[in-house]
């Protein structure tokens, strides 16, 4: 057992990477193994010793035929028991121990290390994009791209050293052992080697271009399918499972498509490979008949020719099946490679600070519209003071969301900046700058965990009671101990389901307000926090809210403006520009668009937007 944790411990399976994933594909394999090239190395000489020993086993038939037709058979066992002895020993001594150590190197020190390696470096890579990487693509197709790229690489490198070295091994020792019986035996060997690897290098970068579209498409499947899971409700209110069948069947179509290339090409090249395979043993046999019928070779060497190229041509069924299999594994690589290793566009900088203590916060003629012409917000000019409570109003689209998320520096303003306490964004680690934000947002999503992991998400050294009273302030305490779930956990050890989908909307907001209660940060943004809760449970909220907002700088956005009324000051968007501001009072008297969401809220809701607030009137 300790032999096996021996073995399995010589490549460190969670060793960060050093530093971003580099964009070419041979660069990338090496990053993304790096540390363990050392262990590859050893497999892979294994191997080849494994590889050197098939061939070293015809040459202990050809000896052991030749002794025998020149001995004298009633003494050949007591003359030649040494020989007969050594080939015992290699047989069932020194074969088995080497093929096991190959074995043992290959499926105990390297397969199971090597792809959670890879794995976790991707997946850390790919965790540090900014949310734009996330916006602009299917979660189902990053995540297939993700297993599909570390499963690839992983194979490629398994397939090199298991098949790759012992088939060179095996080609280099039966070319020696062929032209030590006549050098034109070994010629032969070498110009069916060329071909061989001829046909090779014309098929392998086809196999690779298709099998690179093939992975494509497949990731697309996964993107599409797990889309429409993950909006199963909206499916099926709606009654599109027929759309949402065709979706899925036209990807999958595609797919389909991009895999039976790929069958073609592979079915061709299988085949010619067969075909030579198959002249292997003709000309190398016969040539050496051709030499014995001469004087010039023995009968031992017309055995060790036989099994050598019966060996050779045995093995180059699966190594063209493994080569093929290695180059569209190639082909995934580089699928995967182009999506996930894009720089990442959000870093911390090299000098990047920890942010101290939160002063002030100021948008500095911001503008930000997603890479598009409009949209996002435009020319921001604004100063939130320290402790101030800063009210953020707008029709739905008005940009609302998008000023918060260029406070946490989900994106980079692209004209302007942020700063926090005097410090551009950009200039501080992102971490600290999280540390300092607490929020609660209108669709907060869950993790499939447990209630209590979800609260102490806030503040993972939290107490039991500190974290019991958090979800007390948030009105959620009553309600989270009657929660059961289908593994019969009970309150805080209840799982939420994927999302949080055993929650109803106010029951998520109240177990996010608790999170956000619990973190205690000196900045707190509630977008649309209390959105889904009942007036009767909004109205206790909003006392526990109050409380948790002393000496806090808030940024609140809400579209029923009642709850915004004890504001210091709101400002009102529209169309990405702040068009008004002032506190409750003085925007009412000026008579503006606030006035009039206020005088047009209907059971205090803003309509969200100007024809559907006429219609209502
Ligand atoms: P709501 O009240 O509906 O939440 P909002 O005022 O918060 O709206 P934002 O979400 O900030 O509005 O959106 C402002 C504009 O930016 C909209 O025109 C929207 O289409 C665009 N937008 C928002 N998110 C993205 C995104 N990820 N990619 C591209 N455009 C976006």
């Amino acid at each position: 057992m300790s032999q096996l944790t021996r073995l399995s411990g010589l490549i460190d399976a969670f060793r960060p990477a050093d530093g971003p994933p580099p964009r070419s594909l041979a660069k990338f394999c090496l990053w993304a193994v790096k540390g363990a090239t050392p262990v590859l190395l050893m497999a892979g000489l294994v191997s080849a010793c494994a590889g050197a020993l098939e061939v070293f086993t015809a040459v202990v038939l050809g000896r052991v035929v030749d002794t025998a037709v020149e001995a004298d058979a009633r003494t050949f066992f007591t003359d030649h028991w040494t020989l007969l002895l050594g080939c015992l020993l290699f047989f069932i001594v020194l074969r088995p121990l080497v093929l096991g150590l190959s074995a043992a190197a290959q499926g105990i020190a390297v397969s199971p290390n090597l792809q959670p390696l890879v794995l976790s470096r991707l997946h850390r890579w790919t965790m540090g994009h900014a949310v734009t990487f996330f916006d602009n693509d299917f979660a189902g197709r990053i995540a297939q791209k993700q297993m599909q790229t570390a499963r690839a690489i992983t194979d490629v490198t398994t397939e090199i050293i298991n098949v790759v070295a012992f088939a060179l091994a095996s080609l280099v020792g039966s070319a020696l052992l062929l032209t030590s019986i006549d050098w034109r035996i070994g010629l032969v060997l070498v110009l069916w080697i060329v071909a061989y690897f001829g046909l090779i290098r014309w098929f392998m970068p086809r196999v690779r271009h298709v099998s690179k579209n093939r992975a494509s498409a497949r990731a697309m499947v996964t993107g599409q399918v797990v889309d429409t899971i993950t909006n199963i409700k909206t499916v099926k209110l709606f009654a599109h499972a027929d759309h949402e069948d065709k979706v899925a069947l036209d990807a999958m179509s595609a797919f389909r498509e991009k895999a039976i290339q790929f069958g073609g090409i592979s079915t061709m090249f299988r085949f010619t490979l067969m075909t030579l395979a198959g002249v292997l043993p003709a000309v190398l046999i016969g040539g050496t008949l051709v030499l014995w019928s001469q004087g010039a070779a023995t009968p031992g060497d017309i055995a060790a020719a036989g099994a050598v190229s019966l060996r050779l041509a045995q093995m180059t069924g699966w190594v063209s099946f493994t080569l093929m299999g290695l180059y569209a594994n190639i082909g995934e690589v580089e699928d995967g490679m182009r999506t996930l290793t894009p720089p990442q566009t959000i870093t911390d900088a090299p000098d990047a600070v920890d942010l101290g203590e939160v002063a002030d916060i100021r948008f500095d003629h911001v503008s930000f519209a997603y890479g598009r012409k409009t949209g996002g917000v435009e020319d921001i000019d604004l100063h939130i003071a320290r402790g101030e409570k800063l009210g953020i109003v707008g029709a739905s689209g008005a940009g609302k969301s998008t000023l918060v998320a260029l406070l946490l520096r989900l994106y980079d303003p692209e004209k302007g900046q942020v700063t926090v306490s005097e410090q551009d964004l950009r200039g501080l680690t992102q971490e600290s700058l999280r540390r300092s934000v607490g929020m609660v947002t209108q669709e907060t999503a869950m993790f499939n965990r447990s209630t209590r992991e979800n609260i102490l998400y806030g503040r993972p050294d939290a107490t039991e009671e500190e974290m019991i009273e958090a979800a007390e302030r948030a009105e959620a305490h009553d309600f989270i101990l009657q929660l059961e779930d289908h593994k019969g956990r009970k309150g805080y050890d209840a799982h939420l389901g994927e999302r949080g989908v055993r929650l109803s909307g106010g029951q998520r907001q109240r177990i996010a307000l608790a999170r956000a209660i619990l973190k205690n940060a000196p900045i707190l943004v509630l977008d649309e926090a209390t959105s889904a809760l009942d007036s009767e449970v909004e109205a206790s909220i909003q006392e526990a809210l109050e409380r948790v907002m002393e000496g806090k700088t808030v940024l609140a956005i809400a579209h029923r403006l009642s709850t915004l009324a004890q504001m210091d000051r709101i400002i009102v968007l529209d169309d990405g520009r702040v068009v008004e501001e002032g506190t409750h009072q003085q925007l009412l008297e000026q008579r503006g668009l606030y006035a009039r969401y206020w005088q047009r809220q209907s059971g205090g809701f803003i309509c969200a937007d100007d024809e559907s607030a006429e219609a209502a009137e």
